[in-house]
């Protein structure tokens, strides 16, 4: 029997829905590059459902409970006195979201003797500490895909939102305004624009897809060059360096994950090396932002807008600078947490599950780290080392509330 400690985002504040706007999800089959889609033995929810909070329990508690297992679901996961740090001395199994992170520390792994399995429900476990998962010899796994097309498709909407005013279009007429001057002193088109992604992995190669159709001049960086076909079908240009390709861009996003090479990438000096009035949108990982050096490049021009979904921490505490700063568009992280994204991760978490109950490998495609080494995606995508430094920070949301 085992342990599984499980930590959600809450709630919605006006309680769990019984009714949803639609009623379903497509059916989706494959992902681009021929990769499965989860495969469990089965699911015990309904795609469409609110799954990724606390009540939603990933669809989980009938299939664990019922091989004799004990889940814990929580939101409870900050400060010395959460749950989460409760239930860590007797937990095998611990999962959570990047949307709200349970951040696993080098602390957290020593109050966690029996702590074996990590597992991020969607993709991203920067928020664990791999450095200290490999000490410790726990396996970090997350299901890679389930919400990259679903993040993808946010970038665009945060681009076009950016480029063409629309967040204060928008906030002008449900404030009774029709200021068609206050709107348009900021909007231009995107066609024609130059527009770059810093790495071109499952996000941001389905971004630069999506853009295509817009007209627009492609660029991106990444540590592995995309294949020659690739780079002509999209009429890509690489550049060697994330330097080279900001100096052209009019437009960067970000779709690199957080490790320590990528921390504060986005800083003063790289910000200055931009052209003057470039947009950046990021919903890799806030922390690939020194987010003093973005409020400053707002205010001062350099930037002409910022919108994202990731902060560093999370929640961002009530007064962090990018909730008030001028020209973002930034939303709580939810661009990998549609429903339609919630259906794959659910049933990737539930794959990872039966696999390492029946002692069956888990998907390589999953694995972060395996066996006291970075492993699978890990190896490829990221470096050694803890991104997870300041995370303390996140108590003071939940303080404030
Ligand atoms: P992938 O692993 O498919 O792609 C990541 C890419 O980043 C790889 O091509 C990798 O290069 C590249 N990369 C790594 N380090 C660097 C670097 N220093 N400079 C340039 N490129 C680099 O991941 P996904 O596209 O699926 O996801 C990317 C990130 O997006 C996740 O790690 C996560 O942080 C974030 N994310 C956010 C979500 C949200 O809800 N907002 C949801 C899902 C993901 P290579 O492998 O070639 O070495």
């Amino acid at each position: 029997m085992s342990k599984i400690l499980c930590v959600l985002y809450d709630d919605p504040v006006s309680g769990y829905p019984t009714l949803y706007p639609r009623d379903g999800i497509p059916d989706i089959k494959t992902y681009p590059g021929g990769q499965t889609l989860p495969t469990p033995e089965a699911i015990d929810f309904k795609p469409g459902q609110l799954l990724g909070s606390v009540s939603g329990e990933l669809g989980l508690r009938n299939y664990l409970e019922s091989h004799g297992h004990q889940l814990v679901v929580t939101s409870d996961k900050d400060g010395p006195n959460s749950r989460l740090e409760r239930e860590l001395p007797d937990t095998d199994i611990i999962i959570s979201q990047p949307f709200w992170p349970a951040y696993l520390t080098e602390e957290r792994f020593a109050k966690a003797p029996k702590l074996k399995l990590a597992i991020t429900a969607g993709i991203g476990s920067d928020h664990v500490d791999l450095q200290a998962a490999i000490k410790h010899g726990v396996t970090v796994a997350e299901v890679s895909y389930s919400n990259s097309i679903s993040v993808s498709e946010h970038v665009v909407m945060m681009i076009l939102s950016l480029v063409r005013n629309y967040i204060p279009s928008y906030q002008w007429v449900v404030n009774g305004g029709w200021n068609i001057a206050d709107c348009v002193t900021r909007s231009y088109d995107l066609e024609g624009m130059n527009v770059g992604t810093v790495a071109a992995g499952r996000i941001g190669l389905a971004v630069l897809r999506r853009l295509k159709p817009f007209d627009v001049k492609l660029h991106y960086t990444d540590r592995h060059r995309l294949s020659p076909d690739i780079e002509k079908e999209l009429q890509l240009t690489f550049h060697p360096n994330v330097e080279s390709m900001v100096k052209v861009c009019d437009v960067v996003t970000i779709n690199c994950p957080l490790h320590p090479e990528t921390e504060h990438m986005f800083d003063d000096a790289l910000i200055a090396k931009m052209k003057r009035g470039a947009y950046i949108v990021n919903t890799a990982r806030g922390k690939i932002c020194d987010k003093d050096a973005i409020a400053r490049a707002l205010k001062s021009g350099q930037l002409a807008g910022y919108a994202g979904d990731v902060w560093f921490p999370q929640p961002a505490p009530k007064d962090h600078p990018w909730r008030t700063m001028p020209y973002h568009g930034m939303t709580p992280h939810v661009s990998g947490t549609s429903l339609s994204a919630q259906a794959r991760y659910a049933a990737g978490t539930r794959e990872i599950l039966e696999c390492w109950f029946a002692g069956k490998p888990i998907r390589e495609e999953y694995l972060i780290v395996d066996g006291g080494h970075l492993a699978g995606t890990g190896a490829h995508s990221y470096s050694t080392g803890n991104a997870t430094k300041g995370w303390e920070e996140a108590t003071r949301f939940s303080a404030a509330a």
